[in-house]
């Protein structure tokens, strides 16, 4: 009796020593500095930095001298403290928002048609290209403002358009990617007017799809030709020189040059 217990204990002191020395030799050795960071970080594990959350992040602040303002979530203070506790120097980069280049609602682009199947805007476009007239505009099912993980997405209910919340939007960029009509861009956040309109169509088309669209009657670019370029007849801001003059707003017959991302 005696002899198979004392067998039993022999076993269980020869695997506890084993995985003893295995943790010593075989184990892998973690930079603290890596948790400190991650500690210092706003915790949204958004993946808007290009990394796969936080704690992949803080490695790559860490270990390969990724700079810290390069998580779009965290404040100035909060990445100036990371790169001093880092030893690093930090520079800020322009501040980007997320816009919806669409401000044709429901009543200004007519639904031509029903649609009762799953509220999502790459669902819909899928049955007969959507309900909206224009085939370029805003669907209004969300599938936008699911993704952003910091609800700076707003749906207009009564008017079946996107909104995006300036003061909310942290310029992640999670948005762009996952609307099927490609109409959200990441633009500078200083930028004061902008030409809600994606639709290429020539105008006598454009008229009955949208009482908003774009006409391409150059009236903008015109006024501001070094902002403002014409694609087709799409006028297009160039945000890497971007127009400040606020009297192009006026000039647009169809009022799709907007001075606020909220106002629309
Ligand atoms: S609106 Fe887009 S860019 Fe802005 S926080 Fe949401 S997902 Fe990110
Ligand atoms: S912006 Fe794009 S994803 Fe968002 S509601 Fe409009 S069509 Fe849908
Ligand atoms: S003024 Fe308005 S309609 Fe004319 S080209 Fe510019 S954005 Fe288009």
């Amino acid at each position: 009796m005696i002899a198979p217990l004392l067998f039993m204990a022999g076993i269980g002191l020869l695997l506890g020593i084993t995985i003893a020395l295995a943790n010593i030799f075989f184990s892998v050795k973690t930079d603290p500095r890596i948790e400190e960071v991650e500690d210092m970080l706003p915790g949204a594990n958004c993946g808007g930095c290009g990394f796969a959350g936080c704690n992949a992040f803080a490695k790559a602040v860490v270990l390969d001298a990724v700079e810290p303002q390069k998580c779009p979530v965290c404040s100035k203070e909060e990445a100036e403290n990371i790169a001093s506790h880092m030893g690093m120097s930090v520079e800020f980069d322009t501040p980007y928002v997320a816009l919806v280049k669409c401000c044709g609602d429901n009543s200004d682009s007519p639904e031509r048609a029903l649609y009762n199947g799953v509220t999502d805007c790459s669902a819909a476009l899928l049955v007969a290209g959507a309900t909206k007239s224009c085939q370029h505009g805003c669907l209004g099912m969300a599938t936008c403002a699911r993704a952003c993980p910091f609800n700076a997405i707003e749906i207009d209910e009564k008017r079946h358009i996107a909104i995006v919340h300036p003061e909310l939007c942290v310029g992640c960029g999670k948005c762009v990617s996952v609307c099927p009509r490609n109409l959200i861009d990441m633009v500078p956040k200083s930028a004061p007017v902008h030409i809600l309109c994606s639709s290429p169509e020539k105008a006598v088309l454009q008229k009955k799809a949208c009482s908003k669209g774009c006409i391409g009657c150059r009236k903008c670019s015109k006024l501001d030709p070094e902002s403002i370029k014409m694609d087709g007849f799409l006028a297009v801001m160039d945000y890497d020189n971007y127009s400040t003059n606020t009297e192009i707003i006026d000039v647009c017959p169809v009022h799709c040059i907007y001075p606020s991302l909220e106002e629309k």
